[in-house]
Formats: C-alpha cells, structure tokens, sequence
C-alpha cells in the first residue's frame, strides 16, 4: 500500500463550485487539496458558459455587422473565418482556466491530477493513469458536476453531438438541427444561426424552455428567432437519426405525422445528469435521490456528516453561479460557521436574443405562495439608451407584495437583461421596496432606468409613459 496523503478538506472537482469552495476553505485556514480528472476549471470554464458565450458574442457581431441598415450602415462581403472565432474563443477559456489555477496556487491549494474515488468516508483513491495515491480527509466537498445525458437512438458520433461538440465544430455548419428546445440548445443554436446557419429547434414540449420563462418573455425570443430563418418546431417527437456521408436525416413525428430533415448536424440537448455513479458513494452510503442528485442539507451537508455535496451534482437549477455559492456555504460550513443555503435572490439567465433574466417570484408562483402580489413593467422601448442602442424589444418587470411594496421577484427580457437583474437580485436580498428602487438616481440615459420606471409603475406614478 501507499502511505496516504493528509489533508482537511478534500474537494472533488475543480468546476465553478470545486474551486470557489476550495478558495473559501483555504481563506477559512484549512489545508485544502482539490482533485480534478478533467480540466481546471471544469464545464463552466471549458465546456459550458465561458465559450459558449464567446460564440454567442461572434454570432452577433456577424449578424449584426449585415443587418444595421436601419441605422444606416450596410456592409458588403462580411466573412467570418471560423478557425480565427475559435481561436480567440479558446485564448478567452485559456485566460480564465489559467486564471483559475493562478487563484488556488495563491491560495497555497494542492491541486491533483486524477480520478478520485471513495473508499470510506474518511479516504479517497486518486487514480492516474499509472498510479494511485490515497488522500486521508477530515472533510470532503463533493463538485463533480454534470455531463450531457444521451438517449439510446441518438448516439453521439462526429455527426450528433452535444454541447462540447457544437462548441468545438470546425466550420460554420450550413444546416443544424436541433433536438431539445431548452437554454442550451437555444443559445448554442442561435450562435450559429447568427452566424449563417440554417436551424431548426424540434422541442417535445409545448414551448421553447419547457415554460419556464413567462409567455411574454419566450414570445420575444421565438420572434426574433423567426426573423433569422429559424424554425421553432414544438411538440415534436424525435424519433431517430440516419448518419449519411457528410450529414444526417433526423426522423420526427409532429401532429401524429412523421417528417424527415436534413441537416449537417444533429445537436442534442435534451439535459445533463449528475456525476454521482462512478465515485464510490455507495462505499460510504451516502443518499441519492431517484434521479441520481445527492441529498445534502441547508448547509451542503449529506447524510455522512463530514461529507458535502455541490452544484450540478445536488437539486436546484444547474447553473455556474448557484454551484459556486453552495461551495462558500459548505466550505464555511465545515469551518464552523452557521451559513445556509437561501436560493430566494439568485438569478437565472439566458443568453438568447433579447436576454431574457429571472429573480424570485414571478406574479403566478407569488399567487400560488398565497402572497398578494403586484406585476408592475415597463417597456425597453420607452427608454431613451434602449432607442439609441437599437435595442428596443423588451421590458422590466417587478413583481411586488401589495401590502408594503417589497421587491420579491423581476422578469427581464431585453438587451443586458443578463447584467441589469443583478440590480434585482441586491433588492430582494436587501429586503428593499419598489419606493427605495423609485428613489435611487440611475444614470441617464441608462438601460437601469428601465428598472426605476418600472418601479415607479408599481408605486402609480412613471413619468414616461401613461
Ligand atoms: P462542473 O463545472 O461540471 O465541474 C465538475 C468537475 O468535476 C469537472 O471538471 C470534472 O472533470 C470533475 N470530476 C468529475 N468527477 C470527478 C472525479 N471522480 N474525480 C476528479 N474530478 C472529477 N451556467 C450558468 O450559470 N450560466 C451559463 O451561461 C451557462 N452556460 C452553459 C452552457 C453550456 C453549453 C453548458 C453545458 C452549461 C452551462 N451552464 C451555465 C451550466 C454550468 O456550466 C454548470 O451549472 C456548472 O459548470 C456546474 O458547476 P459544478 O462545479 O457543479 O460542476
């Protein structure tokens, strides 16, 4: 046997919630080790928000530099060289992920290479290819995140791919259909549709986003898809794939009629499952849920008292910023401190066209809370920085408890939608009403604006529009 490697806090996996808890637990004084089998800095980083928000920016700015006639300008031959978008796109990961590395060295966090694997509750294996070293812990934080979930009749090959292959393509595919009408798909799919592909969206539900965005907010996004050639199909059930030489021919059925399409490309994003099966967990008896997420409590905490559980792998939205907020809970945790999870005032984004953000309640969920509340919106195109930005389509709405005016939850949809729900976020967090918001200066012209007028439209007293 090897002599094992001691050490307090062991995180497992180095994504978004990994490294940020790692961070915490090293600021709290814990001699922390973090074990990655992947790249530092995990989806997030490598697979997930960073890159694809890069080609998101690429699309636009390709589409945007042919279609600005309505102001004025017009441009001809505008090309896009792929390989060069990829390039930057990876020198954009690269910085972060060597940020990231940067970060935990700073912070005196021994990184490790490898696959770790439980053996009891208070040891893991590290296996590397051609070793194995055992790790001795007082406490564990679990962050193995997640993977894209694939479905029997859609194999992934070079033809269908998931998220990691569309983010890696080569050329700017001439077709591409989609399969899965969520955020991901949505967002990956419209980068290329923006960048001249011709796309097609078959979701099995009744609307893009299953309906987890109000209908006023997916509307504005299917619309602006449909100016772009898109095809949205909704309930439609994919049925299979035929790889051809240079492309595929996905089956689906729609109104109980079967179709055929042609496309270079299949992308299916029909979600993610947690990486809770290959770890060891039942070697220590730690509790799954039947989906496979691991039980953990207010703090993190699962039902072996010194081991905790992190972001995609645990219950909850599966985003990059709830992971890295359970990490600072459970890394505080662990040192002692009386911090819990409260999702009340986080926020979720996508980074479709018009953005679209949510923060706490909307109308309908305060309804069903049995909370008497008000929708108060104001729209982007009463704005004076949404007119000059040429970005008009959208609005801010607030959603307030009648009784005293407390800010519970907003619904944006517009341009920045993604930086301007931040604002909101702080309000619920702050307990703040929609008077204090009505009465902070915001600059003008500003797209926060739009926020204070919506505010004043709750208080009855806007002063741009009737
Ligand atoms: P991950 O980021 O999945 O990291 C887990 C790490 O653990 C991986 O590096 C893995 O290699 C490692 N690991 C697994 N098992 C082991 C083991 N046994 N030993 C050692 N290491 C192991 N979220 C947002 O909030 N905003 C976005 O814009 C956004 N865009 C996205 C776009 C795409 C295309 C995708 C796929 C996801 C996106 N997400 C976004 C979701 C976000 O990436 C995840 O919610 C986030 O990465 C979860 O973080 P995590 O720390 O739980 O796990």
């Amino acid at each position: 046997g090897d002599f094992p490697i001691e050490t307090d806090t062991l995180v497992i996996g180095s994504g978004p919630g990994g490294y940020v808890a790692a961070i915490r637990a090293a600021q709290l004084g814990q001699k922390v080790t973090v074990v990655e089998k992947g790249a530092i800095g995990g989806v997030c980083l490598n697979v997930g928000c960073i890159p694809s928000k890069a080609l998101i920016e690429a699309g636009h700015r390709f589409h945007n530099a042919q279609h600005s006639e309505n102001i004025g300008i017009t441009a001809e031959n505008v090309k896009i060289d792929f390989s060069k978008v990829q390039a930057w796109k990876e020198s954009v990961v690269n910085k972060l992920t060597g940020g990231v590395s940067g970060l935990l060295k700073g912070n005196n966090i021994e990184v490790v290479a490898g696959e770790a694997y439980f053996v009891d509750a208070n040891n893991v294996r590290v296996m590397t290819e051609n070793s194995a070293q055992t790790y001795t812990f007082k406490h564990a934080i679990i962050a193995t995140g997640s993977t894209p979930v694939e479905i029997p009749a859609f194999k992934y090959s070079k033809r269908v791919i998931n998220s990691t292959g569309a983010l890696a393509l080569e050329e700017v595919p001439s077709s591409m259909v989609v399969i899965g009408g969520g955020v991901i798909g949505v967002e990956l799919g419209s980068a290329y549709a923006n960048m001249g592909t011709k796309l097609t969206i078959l979701e099995g539900s009744d609307d893009i986003f299953s309906g987890a965005y109000e209908k006023q907010m997916t509307t504005l996004v299917k619309k602006n898809l449909k100016s772009k050639g898109v095809e949205v199909v909704t309930k439609a059930l994919a049925k299979g794939v035929e790889e051809t030489e240079n492309g595929v021919i996905v089956t689906y059925e729609v109104k109980g009629e079967e179709k055929k399409i042609e496309a270079d490309y299949l992308l299916v994003t029909v979600g993610r499952r947690p990486n809770t099966s290959d770890i060891g967990l039942e070697q220590v008896g730690i509790n799954l849920t039947d989906r496979g997420l691991i039980e953990t409590d207010q703090q993190g905490r699962t039902n072996i008292p010194n081991i905790f559980a992190i972001g995609d792998v645990v219950s909850g939205p599966q985003l990059a910023h709830k992971a890295s907020y359970e990490g600072k809970i459970a890394a505080e945790a662990i040192a002692g401190h009386p911090s819990e999870i409260d999702y009340l005032g986080i926020p979720a984004v996508v980074f479709s066209e018009p953005e679209l953000a949510t923060v706490g309640f909307t109308e309908a969920q305060a309804k069903e809370a049995g909370i008497e509340a008000i929708g108060s919106k104001f729209p982007y195109g009463a704005n004076g920085r949404a007119l000059s930005l040429n970005a008009t389509d959208g609005f801010v709405k607030l959603v307030t408890r009648k009784e005293d005016g407390l800010v519970i939850g907003a619904q944006i949809a517009g341009a920045n939608a993604s930086d301007i729900i931040a604002e909101l976020g702080l309000a619920i967090e702050a307990g703040m009403t929609a008077e204090d918001i009505a009465m902070t200066i915001h600059a003008h012209p500003s797209l926060g604006e739009i926020t204070m007028e919506a505010a004043e439209v709750a208080l009855g007293t806007p002063i741009h529009i009737i």
